[in-house]
């Protein structure tokens, strides 16, 4: 079994931006960090590269990917100055397994960052309706940390960093 670990949004689409700050960016520094404790671990671990955008990724992942596998992608959310907290998505026909580590990994993120918890949801309630990341075969969860547009989120992210991924490496390198 390996993770897929991958850090939405690239040079050429940074995804959200806001106060100084985006979402590609963010997303590449904490992918390295999630790798690099996983891999402390012992965990075998594969990672997009910067360069390329979503469907050279997605078309990468389905070279290598098997169905044990873990297929995490990160993202930062944005919205309105109130909208607040961690969220993560899953395939509309998610199985039990990809159910099970999608909440453990909201649940876990939401109680670290000490954030509003939105639960796990389905790619039909993502803005894209359809998540391509969902398809390569493997446990697939698209994790949307925080709200890179929400002050306290990014002040409780950046506080609680290190405990985050921590905390995340624990639920991935876990039983699923
Ligand atoms: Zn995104």
């Amino acid at each position: 079994m390996q993770l897929i670990i991958t850090a939405g949004h690239n040079r050429k689409d940074p995804g959200a931006v806001y106060a100084g700050r985006n979402e590609a960016e963010e997303t590449i520094w904490l992918r390295n960090a999630v790798t690099q404790s996983l891999r402390e671990r012992g965990a075998q671990v594969w990672n997009d590269n910067d360069a390329w955008d979503l469907s050279q990724t997605i078309t990468e992942i389905r070279k290598i990917s098997q169905p044990g596998d873990i297929i995490c992608d990160f993202h930062f959310n944005a919205g309105g100055p109130t909208a607040t907290g961690c969220e993560v998505f899953v395939a509309d026909d998610a199985n039990a397994t990809e159910l099970a580590l999608a909440k453990s990994l909201v649940d876990t993120i939401a109680s670290t960052l000490i954030i509003r918890n939105r639960g796990v949801k389905r790619e039909r309630d993502s803005q894209h309706k359809k998540l391509g990341m969902m398809r390569p075969p493997g446990l697939n969860v698209l994790v949307e940390v925080c709200f890179i547009s929400n002050k306290y989120d990014m002040q409780q992210y950046d506080t609680f960093f290190d405990l985050l991924v921590e905390e995340m490496t624990n639920v991935l390198a876990s039983k699923f």
